[in-house]
C-alpha cells in the first residue's frame, strides 16, 4: 500500500490547476510509514485520488507531483518521462539523430518543465551534464541515466550534484565521471560561435543554455558598437557580439576562472583583436566608468540570481536597480543596453517596474526592442509562474 497523503479543507490547493507542488502548509495528515523521497498518493478532503508524487518533509514543497494518473511509478514511468523530453527537443529543434552527434548544446529535461521534478540534464556537444536535486528523484538515479544513454547515446557523461539545494533535501554533494572520463572542457559551436564549457569546473551545469536564442538575437544589433559584457561568465554574449561585427567588447567578470574561459574561446574565434578581459565588481567597475566619463556603445548585464527565496525580493530589486541605473549612464545617448534576470522570484512585471524607475532616476527613456524569456528547451508551464524565471530585455537608451 502507498502511503496517503490528505489535504487540508478551506484551503486554495493549486495542485487542483495543474501545479505541480504540494506545500507542508496544505497537509493535513500522512497515512502510512514512508521515508523521505518514497512516492505518495494524494487525496483531496473528500477522500478523492487527485496525483502521485514523491514526498520529503525536509522540504516545505513537501509533495512534488509526478503523475496525475492512478499508475505505477517505477522504471518504466521514468524512462517514458526522459522519453518524452529527448522527442520534445528533437520537434523543437528539428533533429532526426542522435544528439549525441550534434555539434551545440540543448537542455534535454528540465525538472518541473518536463514533468520530472529535479531533475536537469544539459547536453554540451554530445556530453551531458547531469543533476538530481532532490531526494525523490535522486532514488531513481540509476534509470535516469540509463535513459540518457539509451535515447541519445551521449559521449560520455559528467555528474554536477555540486549544487548546495541538495543539502536542503538531506543529501550530500557529489560531482564526478558516470562512466570514461574525457576532457571536461568541452568546445561547442552556439549560433556559429565557439564557446568553451568546463563541464567539471563551470558554474552550473557547465553552461547557460537559456540565454542561447538571445545571444544570437542581440548580434545583428550591435555592429560597430563598444561592447561592455558585464557578468560575462564563460563569454556567451560578448562572442555573439563579437560575430556580428562589434568594434569591441570588454568582457568583465568577478571570476578569473570564467574569464580564462572567455579569453581561450575568443582565441578559437580568432576575434582576440577585439576582445579585453576585466576581472573585476561590476557595481564597482561601473561606478567608476560613471565618474571617469567611459561611455559604451552598448551593455549587456547578465548578474547571478540576486533572490534566493521570496523574502529576498525586495533587496534583489534594489541591486537590480542599482546595477541597471549605472548601466544606463555608461551606455552612449541612442546606444543599447540588454539586462537580464534569473531570479525565479522576481516576476517579469516586477523587474520591467524596477527598470522604469531606474530608467527615470537616470533620465533616460527606453524603447523597448525585444522583451523575452529563456529557450523553449527550458519550458515554461502556463499556471506555473515559477518555471517562467528569465526575464531578458534589450532596449535602445535615448537621453532625456
Ligand atoms: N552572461 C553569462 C552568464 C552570467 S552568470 C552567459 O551568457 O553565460 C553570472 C556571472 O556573474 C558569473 O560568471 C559570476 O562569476 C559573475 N558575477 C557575480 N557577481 C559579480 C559581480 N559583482 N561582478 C562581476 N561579476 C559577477
Amino acid at each position: 500500500m502507498r502511503p496517503v497523503v490528505h489535504l487540508l479543507p478551506k484551503v486554495k490547493h493549486r495542485v487542483f490547476s495543474g501545479h505541480p507542488w504540494i506545500f507542508s502548509t496544505e497537509i493535513g495528515s500522512v497515512d502510512g510509514a514512508f521515508s523521505p523521497g518514497d512516492i505518495v498518493e494524494v487525496r483531496d478532503p473528500r477522500g478523492r485520488f487527485v496525483c502521485l508524487g514523491y514526498i520529503n518533509p525536509e522540504s516545505t514543497i513537501t509533495v512534488r507531483v509526478l503523475s496525475r494518473e492512478d499508475r505505477d511509478i517505477d522504471e518504466a514511468f521514468f524512462k517514458e518521462r526522459v522519453r518524452q523530453a529527448v522527442e520534445y527537443r528533437r520537434f523543437l529543434f528539428g533533429l532526426s539523430g542522435s544528439f549525441g552527434d550534434d555539434p551545440g548544446g540543448y537542455r534535454l529535461v528540465y525538472s518541473e518543465g518536463d514533468f520530472l521534478p529535479g531533475l536537469v540534464v544539459d547536453i554540451f556537444a554530445g556530453y551531458v551534464s547531469f543533476q538530481t536535486l532532490t531526494l525523490g528523484i535522486d532514488r531513481w538515479k540509476e534509470t535516469l541515466i540509463e535513459a540518457v544513454n539509451e535515447y541519445v547515446s551521449p559521449k560520455g557523461i559528467y555528474e554536477r550534484n555540486d549544487a548546495p539545494v541538495r543539502r536542503l533535501e538531506g543529501m550530500s554533494l557529489r560531482t564526478g565521471y558516470l562512466g570514461e572520463p574525457f576532457d571536461p572542457v568541452i568546445e561547442m559551436d552556439e549560433n556559429g560561435v565557439t564557446v568553451l564549457v568546463d563541464i567539471q569546473r563551470g558554474q552550473k551545469t557547465g553552461y547557460f543554455l537559456d540565454q542561447s536564442e538571445n545571444r544570437l538575437l542581440i548580434r545583428k544589433h550591435l555592429a560597430g558598437k563598444s561592447v561592455l559584457d558585464a557578468f560575462s561568465y564563460s563569454g556567451g554574449f560578448g562572442l555573439s557580439a563579437l560575430k556580428g561585427g562589434a568594434s569591441g567588447v570588454l568582457f568583465m567578470d568577478a571570476s578569473e576562472a570564467a574569464l580564462d574561459l572567455a579569453r581561450a574561446a575568443a582565441g578559437r574565434n580568432r576575434f582576440s583583436g577585439g576582445a579585453s578581459f576585466e576581472m573585476a565588481n561590476a557595481f564597482d567597475a561601473l561606478r567608476d566608468y560613471e565618474r571617469s566619463g567611459r561611455k559604451f556603445g552598448a551593455v549587456l548585464l547578465d548578474p547571478p540570481a540576486f533572490a534566493r527565496s521570496r523574502k529576498m525580493v525586495e533587496s534583489a530589486l534594489a541591486g537590480y536597480k542599482e546595477i541597471n541605473l549605472r548601466a544606463m549612464k555608461v551606455v552612449e545617448d541612442g546606444g543599447i543596453l540588454c539586462t537580464s534576470s534569473c531570479s525565479q522570484h522576481v516576476t517579469p512585471q516586477e523587474f520591467d517596474d524596477m527598470l522604469e524607475e531606474a530608467a527615470k532616476d537616470a533620465k533616460v527613456s527606453l524603447r523597448v526592442i525585444e522583451r523575452r524569456g529563456q529557450r523553449a528547451d527550458h519550458p515554461v508551464l502556463s499556471g506555473v509562474p515559477e518555471t517562467e524565471y528569465l526575464k531578458f530585455r534589450m532596449f535602445q537608451v535615448l537621453k532625456w
